[in-house]
């Protein structure tokens, strides 16, 4: 068989399964995210669980793209505002509500009830995805998410999980501040509720090799396939996702430090698409990728420069793809999987 064969056409195009071919295919259209910050803390910063947070984290808590919550008090205002952004582009009629910085499932069950349903009443929001942490998705979250879901059927949600890795040793290093059993009974639980769940790895983390990130993407297949010998026998699976993203440097963080120090370095352009390819050759055709780049704010990126073109970097890791003749599972041969991670 020709090897353009076994490129599914719903990919439309790409050698990989992206949130662009997802949505294409689930809801007809292309939809862009609107960034929000909700005002919310997190535990790593706040002092429950640490002050300094994850070493790689700026003090937007991950949300330095979200419209900002102190200029635009309620959801609504700030999804308006997002749009606005667009202004000019062809960007169709649907937009997904993203729940970016910080820790989107830290607050009150009333306060964070209130956002959601306020983002979802939205007549053109599908949908909402809520970045947070697995440590923070306890019986009353978990319960409110399940509510949401009832009262509005049409719409989804969505939920991301900075992993970063599977590697205890390097979870530790880079304070992430829960082991890696907390992160499974979550994605079981919000399987469970039929969430999807995607999943923030970082390509690079300080002492990983490149064995180290195609044993986390192993993980993540294993993972999958578990999810899917679990789940309730007549309820689909709900889409698993993963977001690839490269380590940046932000100036003002800690990590900032110890690469100014030498004590960390950065992944040239060339070893981030070898590393990315080896990944998503290895991933399963099943899981969506929803990002293969980060976007690092230009005004705090310290390292690496060369990512700040990311069309050039998208154009490459495209043209080695090719180059390679190579797609997303084609080194995946399936699982013989019992249920064990
Ligand atoms: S969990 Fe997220 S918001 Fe909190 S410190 Fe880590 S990266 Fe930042």
């Amino acid at each position: 068989m020709n090897n353009q064969n076994q490129i599914p056409k719903s990919w439309y195009g790409k050698r990989y399964y992206s949130l662009d071919a997802y949505c294409k295919t689930v809801y007809q259209e292309k939809l862009y995210k609107i960034a929000i910050d909700a005002g919310l803390t997190c535990p790593n910063r706040d002092g429950k669980l640490d002050t300094r947070g994850c070493i790689f984290c700026s003090a937007g808590g991950s949300g330095d793209f979200a419209v900002s919550g102190r200029t635009h008090s309620s959801v609504s205002e700030q999804l308006e505002a997002g749009k606005a952004l667009f202004h000019g582009k062809p960007v169709g009629t649907g937009w997904i509500a993203y729940f970016q910085a910080y820790t989107n499932t830290y607050g009150s069950p009333d306060y964070l009830y209130r956002i959601f349903h306020d983002a979802l009443s939205h007549p053109e929001v599908r949908g909402i995805s809520i970045a947070t942490r697995p440590d923070c998705l306890g019986e009353e979250i978990l319960s409110l998410l399940n509510t949401l879901l009832l009262q509005f059927p049409e719409k989804f949600i969505w939920v991301e999980l900075g992993l970063q890795t599977m590697h205890e040793q390097t979870a530790a290093f880079i304070r992430r501040g829960y082991p890696l059993s907390v992160y499974e009974e979550a994605v079981t639980n919000l399987v469970n509720i039929s969430v999807p769940v995607i999943t923030h790895l970082i390509l690079g983390l300080p002492g990983e090799q490149k064995e180290d990130f195609l044993a986390t993407i192993s993980y993540m297949n294993r993972l999958y396939e578990r999810q899917k010998l679990l789940a309730h026998p007549h309820r689909a699976i709900p889409m698993f996702g993963v977001k690839l993203q490269l380590l940046h440097i932000l100036r003002h963080t800690d990590l900032d430090l110890l690469y100014q120090k030498n004590q960390v370095s950065v992944l040239s352009k060339e070893d981030y698409i070898d590393w990315l390819i080896s990944g998503i050759e290895t991933l399963s055709s099943e899981i969506v990728i929803h990002r293969i780049t980060g976007d690092g704010p230009k005004n705090i990126l310290r390292a690496p420069l060369w990512s700040l073109d990311k069309r050039n970097v998208l154009n490459s890791i495209a043209h080695q793809l090719k180059v390679q003749d190579t797609w997303q599972g084609k080194e995946y041969h399936g699982s013989t999987h019992n249920g064990t991670l």
